[in-house]
């Protein structure tokens, strides 16, 4: 995989990667940390779409961020990925207490990297939340190609397996009472069948039960684990799947999901931030549908 690393990555990957502080830690003039500990949350696949959208919900609640994605070039793919200027933006919304890491989630070493980061910057690590996704389709299971299988698994799912390997060790190192959080970005497509899209949904499936195993093993640490299934979203990965479809407007997801139009990324962010907030101590192992109820349909 290294050979096909964009070219800065050595620059904001890696254990002696550097990465980009947007300002004074613990800056005094931010208003939106009035905490003299503000929580702290690693985010991947912040540069655009939900990840991002969590990343400006989480910093307006007050939250120090570590900010990774990609923003590379994947070749399965039918659609472009962010760049690191669409991952600088969101870290400049979400202001001074939010660092950016270029990292892949399926590397280790990089989730690793952009882990301790978060501690050595600003003291521990509260929340991880996975986001980082990408979606294929257009074939039914058997006539999908390996290369298109082996991506949707191996970022959707091992993603997530690598984000949770790297961080509960630091979220299991806050002393207790602990209130730590991991939260992953599952699918509708998780226990829905959808055409075409098997190696994703299957991929989503997957952290659904990975989700639930590690909550099963944390439980008495007082850290918790979920999942969010968001419905149709509107992001670029919409309007990719929307292609897979033949769809000439992504609007037209709305139209199977209850509540008759499309999600925003904030509503499925509002989720997230709510499963990253002391409140939701008793919700652990959970997939939370927010799919304007197309899951219930
Ligand atoms: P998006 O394409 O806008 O954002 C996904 C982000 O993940 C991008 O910034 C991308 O660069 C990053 N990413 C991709 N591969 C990566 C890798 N190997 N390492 C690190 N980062 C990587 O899509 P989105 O709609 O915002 O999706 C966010 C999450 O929500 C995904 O897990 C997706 O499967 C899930 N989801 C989305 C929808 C929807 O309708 N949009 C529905 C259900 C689930």
């Amino acid at each position: 995989h290294m050979a096909r690393s964009p070219p800065w990555s050595r620059l904001h990957g890696g254990v002696e990667g550097e990465a980009i502080h947007r300002g004074n830690l613990r800056s005094m003039e931010n208003p939106k940390s009035p905490d003299d500990n503000p929580r702290v949350a690693l985010i991947t696949g912040a540069a655009r779409g939900i990840g991002a959208a969590v990343a400006r919900r989480l910093a307006s609640d007050g939250w120090s961020l570590v900010l990774t994605d990609l923003v590379g070039h994947e070749k399965v793919l039918t659609y472009a990925l962010p760049t690191l200027a669409d991952l600088e933006a969101v870290a400049a919304d979400c202001g001074p207490d939010t660092m950016v890491y270029v990292a892949d989630v399926r590397e280790q070493g990089q989730m690793d990297a952009a882990t301790a980061l978060a501690v050595g910057r600003f003291g521990g690590l509260d929340a991880a939340i996975g986001a980082a996704g990408v979606i294929w389709g257009g074939e039914p299971l058997w006539r999908t190609p390996d290369a298109a299988w082996r991506t949707m698994i191996d970022v959707n799912l091992g993603g997530i397996w690598k984000l949770a390997h790297a961080a509960i060790p630091a979220l299991l190192q806050r002393p207790q009472p602990r209130s730590g959080r991991f939260v992953a970005l599952a699918s509708a497509a998780s226990v829905r069948g959808m055409p075409q899209l098997a190696a994703y949904s299957a991929s989503k499936a997957g952290v659904a039960g990975l989700v639930r195993s590690l909550a099963a093993e944390l439980g008495p640490d007082t850290l918790t684990a979920n999942a969010v299934g968001p419905g149709s979203t509107r992001t670029a990965m919409l309007e990719a799947s929307a292609g897979v479809y033949g769809l000439r407007r992504v609007e037209d997801f709305g139209r199977q999901q209850p509540i008759g139009r499309l999600l925003e990324p904030e509503e499925v962010a509002d989720a997230v931030a709510w499963l990253c907030s002391p409140g939701s101590s008793g919700v652990t192992g959970a997939l939370l549908p927010v799919d304007g109820g197309m899951t219930a349909a």
